[in-house]
Parts: structure tokens; sequence; C-alpha cells
């Protein structure tokens, strides 16, 4: 009898999980919530080692057909402008694609789904909601409500790569250990140039300053910034056209008011799961763990989390691999998520939101000498490339 993998959620993680799976020839099930794919703002940065991931598939070349190529990213003072910006071509030999790839999260959910569909024993079930999760030594099984009513379904394994809120998660009393920041953050996207208007402008910008930092992303379309929030300002405040044109004006005063396409409020957590494997149910990208999208590195790790899974579910499945691999997945994965996810976005947003003007001063001329020196500068990429995460985990055994 062939082998059936479950998986929870449509999003990235699943999809990868999916295709990977699919492509070699196991039966899988994808199960999600929503009735269509939406295309919401969501993560924009697609990293060296993710977009070499995706090259597997193909996918690569289209993806960066329908991104923008970005070889800099640069850190940003508001009030001083530009502190030091980063070559990324500086990684040639370390991947097959050195640079960051600024392309929205949803259009490579899309190629994924497409593909997909190639695959006779692989399916999307979308309108179903994974409700609750129970195993045996042979199988695993989940409660699905669909438009029909709930339903059963079994399979050999279970991915709960249901995001944030997992209901694989919480259904197995998992931890999700962590804390939530205050502030919420908020994204805008304009069809705004500012590249006309802040000289040397690059598609990526981390823009510190004690009052209000932020975050301008270029995607082919639009710009987005994301802004800090003050605890004291109600959602409803925070949302208001007064109060987005306010912190736009402030970016850049203008005569015109700004048009804006989104506006996108959340709260931000840094969190990990305190288990990522139980039995025949293994956990990945957000429902494992969560972190501030300072760095791009929440979807990314993602799926990192997702190609280390897969490929280890292929093996137990295809080639007698003992399942006792499930375990190094959640050994690799779960310190990348601790000592390298968590740690440096928790760090980058310290850094960006620095008020002492001494360490900013000094964080700034640190910034300055590595990006002066091409192997400090060399290093640093591999660092907020991932391209450090991953030969971390491959150094776990
Ligand atoms: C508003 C927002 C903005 C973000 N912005 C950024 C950013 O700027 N930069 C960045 O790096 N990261 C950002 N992220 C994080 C990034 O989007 C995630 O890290 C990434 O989507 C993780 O992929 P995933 O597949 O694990 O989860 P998701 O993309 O969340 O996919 C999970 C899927 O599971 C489905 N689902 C949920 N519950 C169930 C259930 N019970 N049964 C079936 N299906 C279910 C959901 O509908 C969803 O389709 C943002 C996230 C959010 C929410």
């Amino acid at each position: 009898m062939s082998s059936h993998v479950l998986i929870a959620g449509a999003g990235p993680v699943g999809l990868v999980s999916a295709l990977t799976l699919a492509t070699a020839g196991i039966q899988v099930t994808v199960f999600e919530r929503n009735t269509t794919a939406p295309e919401d703002l969501r993560a924009s940065t697609f990293h060296p080692p993710t977009l070499d991931m995706l090259a597997r598939f193909g996918l690569t070349d289209e993806l960066v057909s329908q991104g923008l190529v970005a070889r800099y990213t640069q850190q940003r003072d508001r009030k001083n402008g530009l502190v030091a910006e980063f070559d990324m071509s500086l990684l040639e030999g370390e991947t097959q694609h050195p640079f960051r790839l600024q392309c929205e999260q949803w259009k490579l959910n899309k190629l994924l789904i497409d593909r997909l569909a190639l695959f006779p024993h692989a399916s999307i079930v979308l309108g179903a909601e994974v409700q609750s999760v129970s195993q045996d030594a042979d199988s695993v099984e989940i409660s699905v409500k669909t438009a029909s009513g709930i339903q059963a379904f079994r399979g050999d394994y279970l991915i709960g790569s249901d995001g944030a809120w997992s209901a694989v998660r919480q259904s197995l009393g998992i931890d999700f250990e962590g804390f939530t920041y205050p502030e919420r953050f908020l994204v805008v996207s304009t069809d705004f140039e500012f590249a006309d208007h802040f000289p040397k402008l690059s598609y990526v910008n981390y823009v510190s300053d004690p009052q209000e930092w932020c975050v301008m992303l270029r995607v082919p379309s639009l710009w987005r910034v994301l802004f800090p929030t003050s605890p004291d300002e109600s959602d409803e405040e925070v949302l208001t056209d007064d109060s987005i044109q306010n912190r736009l004006q402030n970016l850049l005063p203008r005569e015109l008011p700004y048009s804006t396409i989104h506006r996108t409020l959340y709260k931000v957590h840094q969190r990990v799961a305190k288990e990522f494997r139980r039995g025949r149910v293994i956990l990945a990208g957000d429902a494992a763990h969560i972190n501030n999208p300072l760095g791009g590195m929440g979807m990314n790790g993602g799926v990192h989390d997702a190609f280390n899974l897969s490929d280890k579910l292929v093996e137990i499945l295809t080639a007698g691999g003992s399942p006792d691999l499930l375990d190094r997945y959640e050994r690799q994965r779960r310190a990348v998520a601790i000592e390298y996810i968590n740690a440096n976005t928790a760090r980058n947003k310290k850094t960006i939101e620095e008020r002492d003007p001494e360490t900013r001063r000094k964080t700034q001329d640190e910034l300055r000498a590595i990006a002066a020196h091409p192997s400090a500068a060399k290093d640093y990429l591999r660092k907020t490339s991932m391209i450090d995460a991953l030969e971390r985990a491959e150094s776990i055994t």
C-alpha cells in the first residue's frame, strides 16, 4: 500500500513540503481552511539559499521574473540617510543566487499550487479546517471541518504547517514558548516612488530612528513601509487615513496625500514550539516558530524547515530510512529557530529602535566598518542571508 502524507495548511511551508513529497511519488493531501488562495501582504524577501532550494523544482527563474533582484541592502538613519550599503554579489561562489529577491509571498504559493496540480497523487482540499489530531503506532488521523460537515482522514504522517495559531500544535498541547511584543507592526503599501526622493535608495532599507524607525521594501509595483505602533493607540486609530498619512508625511513630507494600496496591522511574537515532533506529527514553519519580520527570516526559515523535513520523510517512506530522522529534523530546525532566527531578528529590532545616542553611533560605526571590508561584509551577508544558519543545521547530527 502506498504511503500518504497529510498536510495542514497551504502556505509556502505546506506547499513546498507537498511538492517535495509529490515529486518523490508519495501521495499527499493538503487541507486548507481558506476557500481561495489569498493575495495578502506578507513576506516579500527571498534569501539566496531559499532561491537555491526552489531551483530544484525549476521555479526560481519564474519567481525571479516576477520579482526584483536586489543586489544591495542598506542600513540607513532616518535623519542622516545612508549608513552602510552591503553588496550581495560578495556571496558569489556561496550560492547560485547572490541577491535578495523582492517578490510577494503569494506569488510563490501560486507557482507551487500550479505545479502541484500536475501530480495526480497530490491534492489540495480548500475550505477544510483541521480541528484535531490523534495517532497510534501505525497512522495519524485528523478531524476536518468542511462545508459538508466534519470528516476524518487517515495517513502515515501529518505535517502541521497551519501557521502561527496552528490547530495541530494546539491539539497536541505543545507549548509555544516565548513572548509577544507590546507594539503591533503596521505595513502600508503605496505606489509613490520613494527612490526619486531618497538618494541612492536600494530595494531593501532598514531605517533606524530613536523616535520612529521603519523598513522600506520595494516589491515590483509598490513600496511597502513597515512602522512600529504604540501600544497606547487602538487598532482603529492606527488604521485611520489621518494616522497613516501622518506616518508617511513624517517619513517624507509632500504637498499631496499619499495614495495607499494596502494597510495591515499585526501583532509580533518571538516564539518557538517546545517540540517540533510528536510521533507521526511534525510541525514546520510558523506553526513551529514565529518571529518579528526584521531580517525577512520567517517565511525563509519556514521554507528551509519544509525542505529539511520533506526530504527526510521521502527517505523514510521510499528508502527505508529510520523514523528517527524526524528527531534530527527537530534538533536541527529547533536549534536554528532559537539560536539563529529568533536571536537575530530580536537583535535587529533592538538595533533599529535603539534610543541611546552613544550606542546608536557605535552601532553605525561598526556597520560602516563592516561594509568597507569585503571579508567582513561577506561574513555579515552569510549571516543575514541565512547561509550560516543552514550550515549550523547541517552540523547537527
Ligand atoms: C500579516 C503578516 C505579515 C507578515 N509580514 C512578513 C514580512 O514582512 N516579512 C516576513 O519575513 N514574514 C512576514 N510574515 C510571516 C510570513 O508570512 C510567515 O513566516 C510565512 O507565511 C510562514 O509560512 P507558513 O506556511 O508556515 O504559514 P502561513 O503562510 O501562515 O500558512 C498557513 C496556512 O494554513 C492555513 N490554516 C490555518 N489554520 C488552519 C487549519 N486549522 N486547517 C487548515 N488550514 C489552516 C492558513 O489559512 C494558511 O493558508 C507575515 C505574517 C503575517 C501574518
